[in-house]
């Protein structure tokens, strides 16, 4: 079997490969992102219209004696409407989303998104799998009994891969969105032996899709599916909260993976491209993650080994210590007192859209004469990059915002620590309390000020992991409960 491919359809899918990397390389400052994302549209825009006019397949199947090519027109001619009709459907429904989706419910989105990735690789290759000469993939061979085409061994393993990361990618990207849209706990559910039963499983699949290049029998390929399914599962479930931002980041990286397996099966080079650039993008920023969580990539990635440590943890139990609570008028009396005042956003912040007011306030405060700094922790919030957003959309400029690394030195000598809506990312369980969930995870230190304004809504609220946190009975730090946007607006007010 021999592939032509049109060489103007091989530059069109290599000019999208390009603006997907220059789309990369500008996301990675908040200052270039939108020339980033502009390229990404084009690069996509590039690759949808190439595949839509030469939808008649670029790839002609020259086989001796057999007239699949005319089969192949005939098909995709009758596809042509289904083709666009499916598009416009889904970008209709792309448009409606992005525009009603609130902020705080990102996370749970792409996790629903990255769960549609892996569905389509499976479904892609369970079509290739039915009608292999439609995808160009099968051998001028019938099968023992005359049924079936035979499929090509070397497009076996990318099918048989193809469907596994698919399925994996898809039930784990539905825990996820379970798990981070509430509908499931955040803590990890530890299922007995489950090293045992996720090797076991693991191994089981690797072997079948070996197995599959030699017997393509229906049975091996819907049990590579049944048991990559149950890995997303296996994999998903025993993570807990604090590790959900290290999990949203390697789906991510296995839905690129499953698109460019997806490529291979459909000889599309612009998807194996944007496949690897999104595999291995997503696996990056996966280790990156884990490096600033303190976590070993490998335990994530295996489903929560080490969990056992933490899962009995006893951080969710409240405890009813004294605490102390101040208002509005105290907090902008502290803060106008201060040389330096940190902010320490998190999710409560995005919950509430606290952003735009945070920075009125932080323009208040820099015109009294105090040093405004804002302190980000890499898993604040609920995506990578949240808070960073945030601040970007409220016009915080981007010298007064600091990683965790560069500022978590500056908390003992600073005034004020304003903390708004943030909690995990503050809690020193993390730092001495073995059995908390969070053990181990860098945190911002900011009991070390010598106040801490902490907002949030009320005394019983616990942050992501569920756990509570000792310094809000700490004798420095004053509670100061209320929605933060309102809270903030009452300081502004209170600073005029
Ligand atoms: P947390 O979830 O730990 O805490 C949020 C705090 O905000 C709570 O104390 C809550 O208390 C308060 N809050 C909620 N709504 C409001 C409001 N309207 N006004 C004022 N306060 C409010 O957030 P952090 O940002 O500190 O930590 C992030 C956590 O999320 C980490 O555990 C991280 O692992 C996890 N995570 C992060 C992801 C990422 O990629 N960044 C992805 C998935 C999970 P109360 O209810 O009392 O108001």
């Amino acid at each position: 079997m021999q592939h032509a491919v049109n060489p103007w359809v091989a530059f069109a899918y290599l000019v999208a490969g390009v603006c997907f990397i220059l789309a990369l390389r500008g996301l990675s400052s908040p200052t270039t992102s939108q020339r980033g994302n502009r390229f990404g549209m084009i690069g996509m825009a590039i690759a949808v219209v190439t595949t839509l006019v030469t939808h008649v397949p670029t790839i002609t199947v020259l086989v001796e004696g057999a007239d699949y090519a005319a089969l192949l027109s005939a098909i995709d001619t009758v596809a042509v409407f289904e083709i666009v009709a499916a598009i416009a459907l889904g970008a209709a429904i792309g448009l409606t989303t992005a525009r009603r989706i609130a902020m705080t419910a990102m996370p749970q989105l792409v996790a629903a998104f990255h769960s549609l990735v892996g569905l389509a690789a499976v479904l892609v290759a369970a079509a290739a799998y039915l009608n292999p000469v439609a995808f160009g993939i099968a051998l001028p061979l019938l099968t023992p009994d005359g049924a079936v085409a035979l499929i090509n061994p070397v497009s076996r393993v990318e099918m048989g891969l193809g469907v596994a990361i698919g399925a994996i990618t898809f039930s784990g990207s539905v825990i996820a969105f379970l798990k981070l849209n509430g509908n499931m706990g955040g803590k990890p559910i530890l299922l007995p032996a489950r090293h045992v039963i996720n090797l076991g499983v693991l191994a089981a699949s690797v072997a079948l899709v070996g197995y599959f290049t030699l017997d393509q029998s229906p049975w091996v390929f819907w049990t590579i599916t049944i048991l990559s399914f149950a890995i997303g599962f296996l994999l998903i479930v025993p993570i807990g909260g604090a590790d959900m931002p290290v999990v949203v980041s390697m789906l991510n990286s296995y839905s690129g993976w499953a698109a460019a397996a997806m490529g291979f099966t459909l000889h599309n080079s612009a998807m194996i491209i944007t496949g690897a650039l999104v595999g291995s993008s997503g696996a990056i920023l996966s280790y990156i993650m884990c490096r600033a969580m303190n976590r070993s990539f490998i335990s994530v990635i295996a489903g929560g080994f080490g969990a056992e440590a933490s899962a009995g943890g006893a951080g969710g139990t409240k405890t009813d210590r004294p605490w102390k609570r101040g208002s509005a008028e105290d907090a902008a009396f502290l803060m106008s007192q201060a040389e330096q005042v940190i902010i320490v956003p998190g999710y409560g912040m995005a919950v509430a859209q606290a952003q735009h007011v945070l920075r009125e306030m932080g323009d208040k405060l820099k015109a009294q004469g105090v040093r405004v700094k804002y302190a980000i922790h890499p898993v604040a919030g609920r995506m990578p990059g949240h808070m960073n957003v945030l601040l970007a959309e409220a016009n915080v400029p981007y010298d007064e915002v600091f990683e965790l690394e560069d500022i978590n030195s500056e908390f003992a000598q600073t005034d004020v620590a304003f903390v708004i809506g943030a909690n995990d990312v503050t809690n020193p369980a993390a730092k001495t309390d073995k059995t908390s969930p969070i053990y181990g995870m860098p945190v911002l230190d900011v009991e070390k000020a010598k106040t801490v304004l902490f907002v949030k809504r009320s005394m019983g609220g616990l942050g992501y992991a569920g756990v509570d946190n000792d310094v809000f009975y700490r004798d420095n730090t004053m509670m100061l409960l209320a929605d933060a946007k309102k809270m903030v607006e009452d300081i502004v007010k209170a600073l005029d």
